[in-house]
């Protein structure tokens, strides 16, 4: 099938092979592919494809190869930091976008998994899995739009990895379409398997460099029906950790989400998303929401919430709170929480920074980094949202759109100071990529964070399963 395929006769060779309508050229076809979900990184595409199959995907994986046509395996189109659209610049590759493959293919809730394709959105994961009483933890703000193939590429973090851990460790196997057009099954169900090197984790976070991930094999907890939320506005973040730990100590591993946002990231979603309330009567300089969940005894959940946050409320630790008296308000609450990154798009130029530091050096993290952004841009706002749960804190340096358009070269204030925050991540041995991957944003950073040894392995890894650099080329190592 691969005869005197060239870049010039590539396009017709992956209409013989999808159908024409799974192979999108024209320039307003592509537009919502080639730009990111905030607008901020754009390139150019040979073309769009939209394989139905397995089979399809290595079909067009062959003729690529034979080509010599980069591919830019694509989800959903919601990382934040660039991966998943084309470089300006460089040759222009064909987007492999996993959209049509989105069967399940098999639920076992007794053996606790089930099987979907990689383009499965993850919210229809999740829902699946809740038919059937059973729980796929992953949840983030974009779960509606983004794909369960995405989510393994980038080792998706989000709000339950407190109780259930990243997407890493939510996966029992995969199937991956190799740089050779080979279809390496994987997708075994089992939660023990010894039989040497666990080749699924190569893919997993890989950022589509190493293979084009056509079906995953996730696991499946029970599914907590009781849950018990509340709002409240702890003194400070070493107040907030304090809290943490006294409700891990209650409540072991029914506490399922620990999240902190200071004031102006609240208010930021109050101004710019429809129907998003205050929590709390007051403005207060720190936010927290706690869930507890379990399969039974809401009372008991009620309770523990109850006691801790009352004695926390007694030694001053804490503002005031409010607990969900129902499960609309519950969503409500939660609604607040994930309408972050759409506020943040709509209200200003926000320099998301991702990283993550030990659970202990949150409070010292969040203070360092706020006084070394401060040196440079003093009393800049900045928004603060964190898994705190995790050690995940999204540290946000803001510019209204007026005064970043005013600045004689914005870049290299945004490299910066991302690199201040970053540095203090990295004298805390944190990480600047704690769950969005590096994509674009988090390239050169690799450089300066990484230690050569690591990045000497990777690219001995990238070497060994893609070695004419197919897949993603110049990405994830520098
Ligand atoms: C509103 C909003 C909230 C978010 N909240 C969170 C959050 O809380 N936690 C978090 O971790 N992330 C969050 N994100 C980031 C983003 O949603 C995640 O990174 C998500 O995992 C990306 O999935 P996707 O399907 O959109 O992948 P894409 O953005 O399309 O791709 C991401 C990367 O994966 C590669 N890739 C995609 N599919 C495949 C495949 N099948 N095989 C091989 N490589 C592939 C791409 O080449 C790219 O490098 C958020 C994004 C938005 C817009």
């Amino acid at each position: 099938m691969n005869d005197a395929v060239t870049r010039e006769t590539l396009i017709p060779r992956l209409q013989d092979a999808l159908g024409a309508h799974a192979v999108l050229g024209d320039a307003p076809d592509i537009v919502g592919y080639t730009e990111d979900w905030r607008g901020r990184y754009r390139g150019e595409a040979l073309c769009v494809v939209l394989p139905s199959t397995t089979i399809q995907v290595s079909d067009v994986v062959r003729l690529c190869a034979a080509a010599g046509v980069p591919i830019l395996p694509q989800g959903g189109n919601t990382s934040l930091c660039g991966g998943a659209v084309p470089p300006a610049d460089g040759p222009a590759p064909v987007i492999l976008n996993l959209a049509r493959m989105r069967q399940v293919r098999q639920v076992d809730a007794a053996n606790g998994s089930m099987i979907v394709e990689a383009g499965c959105i993850l919210k229809t994961v999740q829902e699946t899995a809740a038919g059937v009483g059973r729980l796929y933890p992953v949840s983030l703000g974009a779960e509606g739009s983004c794909q369960i193939g995405g989510t393994l590429s980038t080792n998706a973090g989000g709000t339950s990895v407190l109780r259930y851990g990243n997407t890493r460790e939510n996966v029992l196997g995969l199937e991956v379409v190799l740089a050779d057009g080979t279809i390496w099954d994987g997708l075994r169900v089992l939660r023990k398997d010894n039989t040497g090197i666990d080749l699924k984790h190569l893919f997993i976070g890989a950022e589509g460099t190493l293979g084009i991930i056509t079906a995953a094999a996730l696991k499946l907890h029970p599914l907590p029906t009781q849950h018990s939320l509340a709002w409240f506005a702890p003194r400070d973040p070493a107040a907030a950790q304090q809290i943490l730990g006294r409700f891990q100590n209650a409540c072991g591993s029914r506490l399922s989400g620990f999240e902190i946002m200071n004031r102006h990231q609240l208010d930021r979603v109050l101004a710019n998303v429809p129907n998003r309330r205050n929590p709390l009567a007051d403005a207060h300089a720190w936010h927290v929401l706690v869930e507890l969940s379990d399969t039974r005894d809401a009372d008991g959940l009620e309770a523990v919430l109850t006691q801790t946050l009352g004695e926390a409320i007694e030694q001053g630790l804490i503002e005031d709170a409010v607990i969900a008296a129902n499960d609309t308000q519950r969503a409500d609450l939660w609604e607040v929480r994930h309408s972050v990154s759409e506020a943040n798009k709509k209200a200003a130029v926000g320099l998301t920074t991702d990283c993550a530091v030990p659970v202990s050096s949150v409070p010292e993290f969040i203070d360092a980094a706020t006084r070394a952004v401060h040196a440079v841009v003093p009393g800049l706002d900045i928004a603060i949202v964190g898994h705190m749960g995790d050690g995940n804190v999204h540290f946000i340096p803001m510019f209204s759109f007026a005064a970043w358009a005013a600045l004689p070269d914005s870049g290299s204030m945004g490299d910066i100071l991302r690199a201040c925050v970053n540095d203090v991540a990295a004298r805390l041995s944190g990480t600047f990529s704690a769950e969005h991957g590096v994509g674009q944003t988090g390239l050169p950073l690799m450089q300066r964070y990484k230690s050569r040894a690591e990045l000497a392995l990777m690219r001995t890894v990238k070497a060994a399963l893609d070695p004419n650099q197919l897949f993603n080329p110049g990405r994830l190592v520098p």
